[in-house]
């Protein structure tokens, strides 16, 4: 019955987003055109869509609008593009934002194999503070002959040069990863895990690596992940050596190509990334990041432990909970008042931390539950944390995680 739960949340009418794609991987470039359509229900007077300023923008076309410009501003210490769009009041009718920009794809994110564009590619517009805001899209990409498109879920249509993926993901999440040739490895039993390489074919590595995503996805489908579990994922490994992400669609993005998961750093990486399929509810901007970023972190310390090597995670949660004296409340925290590493040790560190006291006090299984039904139900704050925690551990418990939260 538990399993029933997450499903409950009522339908919303939320923007949907068409976004038409070129790429042109021999000179690293694409064109995009960007439709917003908000709902005939939503009645918001003023619509403000963030670009970069990096890409070309033509004229904004917003039919019904009274007036539509985009003007510069600043926004989390980056210089962007704001488009804004003006309404009468009480348009009671679907309304349209279409932008259609130019530019190229940054050299983080293309090799002699591959080009892409995802989560951290900052190729699209957003809502300001809401990147994450979750949306159900259409997104067709076209590409010069003899090459493939593949996204974070299967095509829903195919023509030559031609790709259209449908899903629902976080609006700055879109994926579009182009070659002439990609080397999946697939996993022949389980969760339909797929790594997708580029440039070379695969090597005893990567099927390493596959194993590990595979006993990863098993592990998590136990536990965090019992009432919501992975059906597929896809591991993107591009080979440009600048970072790794997950993807709210059943992805992570890990460029590194020495990437070894026989390393425990390695491993936790990876272990990390996956379970942001269930931690990515969390505002980027504010202290509900922990809800993102420790949750993961300390997920990637479950999977490590129940692994056998009790003795790394034992080291690395002290070599966590080292960095964390003297630094400011988890609750309320303000990252633009800070550096970035006073981020890490406070959302990440410090709320791994705090995930460890919570667990040690309730036991494992209470705390697995609590994991599991905080995953499903997508919590977004805090708050709805406490009281999820006050539902499964009592009154007191919540009390003392509230207090943990403000130390
Ligand atoms: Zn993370």
């Amino acid at each position: 019955m538990l399993a029933a739960l997450g499903a409950a949340a009522p339908a919303r009418a939320t923007p949907i987003l068409q976004v038409h794609l070129q790429i042109e991987p021999a000179t690293h470039t694409f064109t995009c055109r960007y439709r917003f359509t908000l709902p005939a229900s939503d009645t918001t007077s003023v619509v403000r869509l963030n670009l970069s300023s990096r890409f070309k923008l033509q004229p904004v076309l917003a039919p019904r609008a009274e007036q539509a410009r985009a003007v510069p501003v600043v926004y989390a210490g980056d210089s962007l593009q704001q488009i804004q769009v003006r309404y009468a009041p009480n348009p009671r009718q679907s309304r349209y934002i279409e932008l259609v920009y130019a530019g190229s794809i940054s050299e983080t994110n293309y090799t002699n194999h591959v080009a892409f564009l995802s989560g951290h590619s900052n190729w699209l517009p957003f809502r300001p503070l809401q990147e994450y805001e979750v949306l159900p899209y259409q997104l067709v990409v076209r590409v010069p002959p003899g090459y493939q498109v593949r996204s974070t879920s299967p095509p829903s249509q195919q023509k030559a040069g031609r790709w259209t993926f449908r899903g629902t993901t976080s609006a700055i999440e879109l994926t579009a990863f182009v070659a002439k040739q990609f080397y999946p490895v697939v996993a022949a039993t389980g969760p339909a895990i797929t790594l997708l390489k580029t440039g070379s074919p695969p090597a005893r590595p990567d099927s390493v690596m596959l194993r590990q995503a595979e006993a990863v996805a098993a592990f998590y489908n136990r536990t965090i992940g019992r009432l919501d579990s992975i059906a597929r994922f896809t591991v993107f490994l591009p080979g440009t050596n600048s970072e790794a992400y997950g993807l709210l669609d059943n992805a992570t993005v890990i460029t590194y190509d020495d990437f070894d998961v026989a390393k425990t750093e390695d491993l936790l990486v990876m272990a990390h990334e996956i379970s942001h399929k269930w931690w990515a509810y969390g505002s980027f901007h504010d202290e509900t990041d922990w809800l993102n970023e420790a949750f993961a972190t300390y997920s990637s310390l479950l999977y490590l432990q129940a692994s056998g090597d009790e003795a790394s995670y034992q080291k690395e949660l002290s070599r966590l909970a080292q960095t964390t004296p003297g630094t400011p409340p988890l609750w309320g925290f303000d990252r633009y008042a800070h550096e970035y590493p006073m981020h890490r040790r406070v959302i990440y560190n410090k709320g791994t931390g705090i995930l460890h006291a919570l667990r040690t006090r309730i036991g494992t299984e209470q705390f697995v539950a609590l994991l599991a039904q905080s995953a499903a139900q997508k919590t977004s704050t805090t708050t709805d944390f406490l009281q999820l925690v006050k539902q499964i551990a009592g009154p007191e418990t919540s009390a003392w995680l509230l207090a943990e939260l403000k130390r």
